[in-house]
């Protein structure tokens, strides 16, 4: 009994070295799949996380400052739109020409009213909340083709409106994004 005991610990202490060497492979092994793992997220991740300090600084340091502040109302001229030989309303140039327009209708699908506002997406998000002085309220929901950086665009409902208001400078109270 003592003798086989004494054979099978002797049996053991012969294959832990070569146990303890592979268990010791396999964690190393592991742990560098892990570190490579993390070093790949860490290298998605960050990139990400420094592009969107770097876009929300661009788009802070855009909105400060004078903007073009201009004016326009739902008809041909203001929207780019014409009518084709049926009098139905197209859209007149971009990549939309000849395609049907919904008179009135802004890109974000909205109905354009007093408060509806067309800025450059790269400056202000559709949604965005703005208190335009002697405006009042509005709500980023149109693009424009000639809407670009620091340059928004008020909606009127009579073209008269929009051509009183002219062109302005003025500095933005963004309220919400
Ligand atoms: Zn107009």
């Amino acid at each position: 009994m003592a003798n086989f005991s004494d054979k099978k610990s002797r049996k053991a202490r012969s294959i832990s070295p070569t146990k303890r060497l592979l268990n010791e492979i396999v964690f190393w092994v592991m742990a560098l799949l892990v570190s490579i793992l993390f070093a790949l997220m860490i290298g998605k991740v960050l990139p990400s996380i420094g592009r969107l300090i770097s876009e929300t600084i661009g788009m802070s340091a855009k909105r400060n400052g004078l903007f073009e502040v201009t004016g326009y109302c739902n008809c041909e001229e203001c929207c780019g739109w014409t009518r084709d030989k049926d009098g139905k309303a197209v859209f007149n140039y971009g990549r939309l020409k000849g395609k049907p327009k919904i008179i009135g209708q802004t890109s974000s699908g909205t109905i354009a009213k007093r408060g509806t506002i067309a800025a450059d997406p790269r400056v202000f998000k559709v949604g965005t909340r703005i208190y335009v002085p002697g405006y009042g309220n509005g709500v980023v929901e149109d693009i424009g083709g000639a809407i670009k950086g620091q340059h928004i665009d008020l909606w009127f409902p009579s073209h008269e409106e929009a051509k009183r208001w002219g062109k302005r400078y003025l500095k933005l109270n963004v309220l919400s994004d």
